[in-house]
């Protein structure tokens, strides 16, 4: 008899599932997807999304599509409890669903709160990525009105995209602005030296102040304070404070790692209950900690395909096996691009057409033909 599917998050790690969703219905399978939105961003076009080198409608997914066009049930909705003994989970708008199995996609939240209870029109996380979209059409109102002060606060690889976008942003629009990233104690000071020295020349060139040796404080209403006991005065600021998984699994019941993502064994599945599985920013892989990349996500989309099919089944699972090294590249805003793995780096226009021609290939996999919306 055929059973109750239910993905939570349109992530980058459901997305061969949603793909490949007729599959489960052709097999009597009931599918049901749950996410706020019915558009699903890719988070590594997202920097040059607010820069303008991408349109919005080549950078995300029409999840509710993809979703009713297989088969499946869309809800437009927020899971903010789950169940896992009554196998129910509880949403926003106080429907219960009911699962068989259940799959977890929900990515990972910028910790503002301390900062910043609320995100405001001129203060805004980094994710959703959708802030970047609405950072770009505010900005676009502001840069004919006046010079302005543009901050990015977070130093990481996120922190430099967004500096060098909106510095690209300022420059396409012929606006007015001084650009700072304050860049915590160092900027990029995880990645190798020779990396975060080509950052800061690009960014020298190009007038772009960076702040280091300091964190955030307090965040006013046009100024932040940071710990040296500066005071920085800003018309808008992106906060890349580095990433929490989806602050979902905290009360649940469920086992958490110590960050608090859903703690899975190598089969994506919680260590707790089989019928829960996850992927991408959400999950805590027992024993190997992934860092908070979208590649891990993209490599997880197999096995939680073939997982979740298993699960339904009774058939044998697959092992998830996360490669030792992964690859960043850097989109610079000005056409270059830094690439580093491990070893390796190398900085040019090269290594922007590589990040572009990588990402456009992403999209074109699971972005179907007639699912590319042409809306704003
Ligand atoms: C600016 C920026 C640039 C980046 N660039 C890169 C890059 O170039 N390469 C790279 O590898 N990584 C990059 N990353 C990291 C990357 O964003 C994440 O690792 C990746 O998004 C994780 O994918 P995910 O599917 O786990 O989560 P997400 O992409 O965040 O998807 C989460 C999904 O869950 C939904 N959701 C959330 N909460 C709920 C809920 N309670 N109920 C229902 N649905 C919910 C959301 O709507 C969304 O559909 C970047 C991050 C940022 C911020």
């Amino acid at each position: 008899m055929g059973k109750h599917l239910v993905l939570v998050g349109g992530g980058h790690a459901h997305l061969t599932i949603l793909l490949n969703l007729g599959r489960y219905i052709e097999r009597g399978h009931q599918v049901t997807v749950i996410m706020p939105s019915s558009y699903q961003y890719y988070s590594g076009m997202g920097p040059g999304m607010l820069s303008g080198i991408y349109r919005p409608q080549e950078v995300r997914f029409n999840i509710r599509k993809m979703v009713q066009d297989r088969g499946g049930a869309f809800l437009e909705d927020k899971v903010t409890g789950i169940n896992p003994g009554g196998r129910i989970l509880v949403l926003q708008s106080g429907q219960e669903p009911p699962y068989d199995v259940v799959s977890f996609n929900t990515g990972s939240e910028v910790p503002h709160q301390p900062f910043l209870p609320v995100p405001r029109e001129n203060i805004r996380p980094v994710k959703p990525v959708i802030n970047l979209l609405q950072g770009r059409q505010h900005l676009l109102k502001l840069l004919g009105e006046k010079e302005l002060k543009l901050l990015v606060v977070g130093g990481g690889p996120a922190g430099v995209e967004m500096t060098a976008n909106l510095w690209r942003l300022v420059q396409d629009n012929k606006g007015k602005a001084k650009v700072t990233l304050i860049g915590g104690r160092r900027v990029l000071g995880g990645l190798a030296e020779r990396v975060r020295h080509l950052v800061l020349q690009s960014f020298s060139r190009r007038g772009i102040e960076v702040v280091e040796g300091c964190h955030l404080k307090e965040v006013g209403d046009t100024e932040i304070r940071l710990s040296d006991g500066r005071s920085v005065p800003f018309d808008f600021t992106f906060l890349a404070l580095g990433v929490k998984p989806s602050f979902l699994f905290a009360g649940s019941g469920l086992p958490t790692g110590e960050d608090g993502g859903l703690l899975v064994n190598s089969r994506l599945q919680s260590v707790a209950h089989p019928q829960i599985f996850g992927g991408g920013d959400c999950i805590s892989l027992a024993g190997n900690p992934l860092a908070k990349v979208g590649v891990y996500a993209v490599r997880q989309n197999p096995i939680l395909y073939h997982n979740l099919m298993a699960a339904l089944e009774g058939t044998e699972m697959q092992t998830f096996v996360p490669q030792k090294d992964y690859m960043l590249i850097f989109n610079m805003g000005n056409g270059r691009g830094i690439l580093w793995k491990k070893n390796f780096m190398w900085e040019g226009r090269l290594a922007f057409l590589l990040k572009d021609y990588i990402d456009r290939k992403f999209m074109r996999k699971f972005q179907v033909s007639g699912e590319r919306d042409e809306k704003e």
